[in-house]
């Protein structure tokens, strides 16, 4: 069973446990690795992300607990690099390539805040099209590896956040598939795994995570690959929901990574 989490957040951004809680944490679950993402600087909205002091505290930080646990746990020092995060990146080891915004006439707004914003968005943005919406988040999403030189890609369709039960919009209505496979085909010839992410699960927004099922099978029939992640803000939804979606990937055949291709986290 996978016990590795690479996809994790303290209180140096918008997480609520400090990053030796969530190393101890960690350790008391039986993980052998635990990959620290916090979100990289966004200059425009620093409400939720690091500060670059904040990001030198943060990989300081990290170096002391990868002493600190040496032989008990590893410790990787990664970040969450948003498209349009412009931060320092001394002492990152990887990054989690992903979209939060999208940008219309130099304005950038985020699309994951809330059910309401997201629709206040698409009605002044989009005059209420959602499929827009959706056509300009993938937009960012295609690109995200090219400009962030990420090596995962996150929650892949984040824009679907509020769309349980499709509250929001038909995710079958072609001009949404045409956008999210051609982001998809993009990405694809990079070869980096694709998060199987379960945070809006533990959050409650979501039964299912990101990807969904019809875009996890499209991506594995083209040869892509996964990696499990729980987007953890807190030190209690650390691996959440492994156990299933591991079993889930595995009866449906797919490639899922327990390690990061080009860092040594064996
Ligand atoms: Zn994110
Ligand atoms: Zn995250």
């Amino acid at each position: 069973m996978i016990r590795r989490d690479f996809h994790t957040h303290t209180t140096y951004c918008d997480g609520r446990s400090t990053a030796e809680e969530m190393v101890q944490a960690a350790i008391v679950r039986g993980m052998d690795c635990i990959g620290f993402s916090g979100h990289a600087l966004t200059t425009f909205d620093t409400e939720w992300c690091m500060s670059p002091e904040g990001m030198q505290a943060y990989a300081a930080e990290i170096s002391c607990l990868k002493d600190r646990y040496a032989g008990r746990i590893r410790i990787l020092c990664g970040a969450e690099w948003d498209f349009y995060s412009d931060g320092p990146e001394d002492g990152i080891e990887y990054k989690i390539g992903s979209v939060h915004y999208i940008e219309k006439n130099g304005v950038r707004t985020n699309i994951d805040e809330s059910p309401e914003q997201l629709k206040r968005l698409c009605q002044e943005w989009f005059d209420g099209d959602f499929y827009a919406l959706a056509e300009s988040y993938y937009a960012n999403v295609g690109a995200v590896l090219d400009r962030t030189g990420a090596d995962i890609i996150g929650h892949f369709d984040l824009v679907t956040k509020f769309n349980e039960g499709h509250a929001l919009f038909d995710e079958t209505h072609p001009r949404y598939r045409a956008a999210w496979q051609q982001a998809a085909d993009r990405l694809l010839t990079y070869g980096k795994p694709f998060e199987i992410n379960t945070g809006a699960m533990s959050r409650g927004w979501r039964t299912a995570p990101y990807p969904s099922a019809e875009i996890m099978e499209y991506i594995s029939a083209r040869g892509g690959c996964f990696i499990l992640s729980s987007d953890s803000h807190s030190t209690d939804i650390l691996l959440y929901g492994f156990e299933e979606w591991e079993k889930y990937c595995r009866e449906h055949g797919y490639v899922l990574l327990d390690s990061l291709p080009g860092i040594r986290d064996k």
